[in-house]
């Protein structure tokens, strides 16, 4: 598996992104920029469908596209602190393999 990153439901009222460290690299989350908003609308429009063709999945990603635009121009420091949130959870690939089998 190459994917960036993986969006599932935890429960009816959570859900994870899983990244994947080693595709992308710990230097990924250093940075706020259209990358990192393309993978975060990309994951976070399938809270609402897991087909990428459907309607339903196109439409999540302009809503979203267009409330980050305005998140990031009205609260830059939330869209920093969400970001950091992100990197914070981020677990570097060599705690992966070494937690492996435990
Ligand atoms: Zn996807």
């Amino acid at each position: 598996m190459n994917a960036t990153a993986c969006y599932g439901m935890k429960s009816a009222s959570s859900a994870v992104i899983d990244f994947n460290v080693g595709h992308l690299g710990m230097l990924w989350f250093d940075s706020i920029g259209a990358e990192q908003d393309e993978l975060m609308i990309h994951e976070l429009a399938h809270h609402r469908a897991d087909n990428h063709y459907s309607e339903e999945y196109r439409d999540a990603c302009c809503e979203l596209g267009a409330r980050l635009k305005r998140l990031a121009m009205e609260q830059p420091d939330k869209m920093k602190e969400f970001m950091g949130m992100a990197a914070a959870v981020t677990i570097p690939p060599a705690e992966l393999s070494s937690s492996e089998g435990d």
